[in-house]
């Protein structure tokens, strides 16, 4: 919604010789009702890579900058969901106008709601509600907490960054790439995931240009396409670039892990590949060869 898989970034016209930069119209502006915390943590890290440096990206901004998020907290984790331990989820602490926390008891059906931002406020004091008692606060909190002691998955995070670096020559990337289709689902269903590319098109008659910015996975060839070829030709070179910039790179780029522990690539994969197993094998042959070092 924010950073839209095609926005044109300009169109030329050569019977009037006019160029149009940007989009077409006007950002759309969005209500987001529902962002489970992963993904306001996911919005706050695409923030810092597309509005955090000197050149905002403009049709990022646009979109977020009129963007109104309301966050609901996680009672109920997914399989595939390890937010927990990525320390993203399953409670929302910041980047939201509201958060609610849904609740089914004895007493009804019925959401804690918070306010994060004045504008938020403002939207909670025009509908119908009533100040939250102790209890009440006390038993959303505890439905989060408990919801983080059965997440689906476990990411070991102890220094990620140093094991990924570590296992340039890991052989476990060969046995990953005999699985991996390289077809980039994961990093189409990644949340954190921003890279593009560009195209150009035209008219039949040539007469109207435009140019495109699509997105781009680094799963394919030509993503690493310098002069003269690719860079990452294999499926394995191509499967650790990604992980090893999102897990341990993405420290340095952005001061943050780029994985929010949603799980959508291990939903999405076709082959099912599982980042958090793939982590914990690597671990394991480290400490295997540390051990044989010892
Ligand atoms: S979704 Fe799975 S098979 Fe496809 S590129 Fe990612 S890890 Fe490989
Ligand atoms: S790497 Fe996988 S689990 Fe992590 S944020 Fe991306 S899609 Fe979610």
């Amino acid at each position: 919604m924010l950073h839209p898989p095609r926005a044109r970034l300009w169109s030329a016209d050569r019977a009037t010789g006019s160029v149009e930069v940007g989009e077409a119209a006007a950002p759309p502006r969005y209500a987001l009702l529902g962002v489970r915390p992963c993904d306001v943590r996911a919005v706050g890290m695409l923030d810092r890579v597309l509005t955090g440096g000197q050149h905002a990206d403009p049709v990022y901004s646009g979109r977020r900058d009129g963007a109104f998020i309301i966050a609901v907290e996680c009672t109920e984790p997914g399989a595939t969901c390890f937010c927990a331990s990525m320390g993203c989820g399953p409670g929302a602490e910041s980047g939201f106008d509201l958060a609610m926390t849904e609740l089914v008891d004895s007493e009804g059906h019925r959401f804690v709601a918070r306010a994060g931002t004045p504008a938020g406020a403002e939207l909670l004091a025009d509908v119908p509600s009533r100040a939250a008692d102790e209890a009440t606060i006390r038993r959303a909190g505890a439905a989060v907490d408990e919801a983080a002691d059965h997440m689906g998955r476990t990411m070991p995070t102890q220094g990620l960054p140093q094991l990924l670096a570590g296992s340039r020559e890991s052989p476990h990337w060969d046995d990953v790439a005999s699985r991996c289709l390289t077809c980039g689902n994961c990093t189409m269903v990644c949340p954190t995931c921003f890279c593009t590319t560009t195209e150009d098109v035209t008219d039949l008659t040539g007469d109207h240009a435009e140019r495109w910015r699509v997105w781009d996975s680094c799963y394919a060839l030509d993503f690493s396409y310098l002069h003269g070829g690719s860079v990452r030709t294999s499926g394995q070179s191509r499967y650790r670039q990604w992980i090893s910039h999102k897990l341990g790179t993405w420290h340095d780029q952005f001061g943050s892990s780029g994985c929010v522990g949603c799980g959508r690539c291990i939903a999405w994969c076709p082959a099912g590949i599982d980042i958090t197993q793939e982590v914990a094998a690597l671990a394991s042959l480290q400490d295997a060869a540390d051990a044989d070092e010892d």
